[in-house]
């Protein structure tokens, strides 16, 4: 193996980086995890054509999650339509949708052996269905072809077409997942061509046509400029439009050319943040440094259902 993919998957799982950024807080560091199956996940995943938010958005929790085993894929290719400031995937013209690519993804996710599988894409605004076609697809193929297996989905906002909602959740994924990401107010400095409401009819929407064991879901990402204030109350109107499960992790400056950190929120503050939001109603809030939306999703699924159902015979 050529010296440059051997220091690529020592990043992966957790080794040293050439990055010179700033220093993190000491709590923002972490003991570098086995490599296990980071390799294997990234075999799987050349092999099929297949790209993952992991790699394309350089989540900083790589290492950990392909070492496990799991991945989050994106479909509709890794560019993305939109412009947000925060977000390390890139920008422009976006291929069509590949009819194969459910296919191709399925096997993967048998081949890793997942028992629940989380499938994002980039914003395809240039696309009549905004992509809504092919989560459908993806979502039914793989019910059909792992039949065991649960699926979450993470979705654009559909430029706020809600039929285009409507799609994905005849599909019957058991979690649908669109995250807010950040508060009303600082929207328009990082994601200027999206709306804090538009998405919270989105997630509104997908809770009205719930049926029995599916949850909705949203995230957020703190250290983007917003209050301590402002996300509680960003969150008091996701339970508002009956969101019931939450995470909220630290931003992290993905490149230089990206939105600059402009706090970085202790664990301490994440844990209030947790407690706040049992409080409000959610069924699941998970908070910390690292959380992403695709975290240890499969865990934060079953938490879910678990606190859904004490709600419910409570
Ligand atoms: S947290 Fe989600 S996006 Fe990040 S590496 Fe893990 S699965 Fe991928």
């Amino acid at each position: 193996m050529s010296s440059k993919k051997e220091t690529k998957i020592a990043e992966l799982c957790g080794g040293n980086s050439a990055d010179a950024r700033p220093r993190h807080p000491e709590w923002l560091r972490r003991p570098v995890p086995k490599v296990g199956q980071g390799r294997r996940v990234q075999e799987v995943l050349r092999k099929g054509g297949l790209h993952t938010v992991c790699d394309e958005a350089a989540c900083p929790n790589r290492g950990e999650c392909f070492c496990r085993g799991t991945a989050t894929f994106l479909i509709l290719g890794d560019h993305c339509t939109r412009n947000c400031r925060f977000c390390n995937v890139a920008h422009g013209t976006a291929p069509k949708p590949d009819p194969d690519e459910p296919a191709r993804l399925a096997e993967a996710v048998r081949t890793m052996g997942l028992s629940h599988v989380v499938v994002t894409s980039v914003t395809r605004d240039d696309l009549a269905d905004g992509g809504a076609g092919q989560f459908a697809r993806t979502i039914r193929l793989l019910k059909q072809q792992l039949p065991g297996v649960t699926v979450e989905v993470l979705v654009p906002d559909f430029g706020g077409a809600l039929n285009l909602v409507d799609i994905v959740m005849e599909a019957r994924p058991d979690v649908f997942n669109h995250n807010i990401e950040t508060v009303p107010r600082v929207y328009p400095l990082v994601r200027p061509q999206a709306d804090f409401d538009r998405s919270l009819k989105v997630l509104e929407r997908a809770a009205e046509l719930v049926r029995e064991n599916v949850v909705t879901k949203s995230g957020m990402m703190v250290g983007l400029g917003e209050t301590d204030e402002e996300v509680v109350e960003a969150m008091r109107k996701l339970r508002g439009v009956q969101c019931r499960v939450l995470t909220i992790g630290q931003y992290l400056q993905p490149a230089r050319s990206a939105f600059p950190v402009r706090r970085y929120v202790t664990p301490d503050q994440f844990s209030a943040f947790e407690r706040e939001g049992k409080a409000l109603g959610f069924d699941t809030v998970v908070a910390g440094p690292f959380v992403r939306s695709s975290y240890r999703a499969a865990e934060v699924f079953d938490d879910s259902l678990e606190h859904g159902s004490d709600r419910e015979h409570a």
